[in-house]
């Protein structure tokens, strides 16, 4: 299963990954982004490519 992990230091919660992912990786609950469903995750990065401050990490 792959890995999506959000580094909290970096994020600035732009919800951009939300946005961009095709599948239901990231949540916003109470206004903030979390991973979800990494189980859900294609590996398609564009959540990575997207992400302006280098906050998510990605491992097959
Ligand atoms: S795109 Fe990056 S900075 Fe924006 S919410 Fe997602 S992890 Fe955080
Ligand atoms: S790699 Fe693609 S499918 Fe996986 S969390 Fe990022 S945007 Fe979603």
């Amino acid at each position: 299963m792959p890995r999506v992990e959000i580094d909290s230091d970096l994020c600035e919660n732009s919800q951009v990954c939300e946005a961009v992912c095709p599948e239901d990786v990231f949540v916003i609950d109470r206004g903030m982004i979390s991973v979800a469903s990494p189980a859900e995750c294609t590996l398609c990065w564009k959540c990575v490519e997207n992400c302006c401050s280098g906050a998510i990490r990605l491992e097959d």
